[in-house]
């Protein structure tokens, strides 16, 4: 264990911030150093923008994304197309997906994939509002936005059987190279994917 350099107040800030996905311990050192030296500039702000976002977040109990009201802005933009419903495991997808601005539709957020290693099954995940929002005869279509990963593609087999007699189009993001990619660099898996999903030009 290195030596503590400050109070115990700083020493627990350091450690809060080490805890952040992608940060360490020396970026979190230097991240709260950051924050020291900028306190009205930017640890004031901060601290009121955590406490009021602390206060105000709620799941959106309609589509599971997370926002500061419930229906969400997804939810509630009447700009979006309701007939098409975008199902992600989790709210990064969603947050991923909306950064793309490749599609303008309603979200479903399952709260992860099935996996039966690790104990996740359907009961876990929000499969039956998926279900009943699907079923609504405003919706045609289904796009299964989820990881191409064995848990991800289970899922996407699960849903897509579970659907087999709603009246909707169940589709899938296609696999393939990405854009910018060099064959040269793909994974065999990708490559044979993006040759079976070949599409005319
Ligand atoms: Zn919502």
């Amino acid at each position: 264990m290195p030596k503590a350099v400050a109070g115990p107040e700083i020493e627990r800030l350091i450690q809060l911030l080490a805890r952040l996905p992608g940060l360490g311990p020396r970026s979190a050192r230097r991240a709260a150093l950051h924050l020291i030296k900028k306190r009205d500039q930017l640890m004031g702000p901060l601290t009121d923008a955590l406490e009021t976002a602390h206060a105000k977040i709620v799941v959106c109990a309609t589509c599971g994304n997370i926002d500061t009201h419930d229906p969400c802005t997804v939810c509630t933009d009447p700009g979006r197309d309701a007939s098409v419903l975008v199902v992600v495991a989790d709210v990064a997808d969603l947050w991923a997906l909306e950064r793309a601005g490749a599609v303008s539709a309603r979200y479903h957020v399952l709260g992860g994939t099935l996996s039966p290693l690790d104990g996740i099954g359907p009961q876990d995940l929000t499969i039956d509002a998926l279900m009943s929002r699907a079923h609504q005869p405003a919706v045609k279509e289904v796009i299964l936005a989820l990881n191409a990963t064995v848990d991800g593609q289970t899922t996407a087999h699960y849903i897509t059987d579970l659907l087999h007699d709603a009246n909707v189009k169940v589709t899938r993001l296609a696999h393939g190279v990405p854009v910018g990619g060099e064959l040269d660099y793909l994974d065999e898996g990708t490559l044979s994917a993006a040759i079976r999903q070949r599409t005319l030009i």
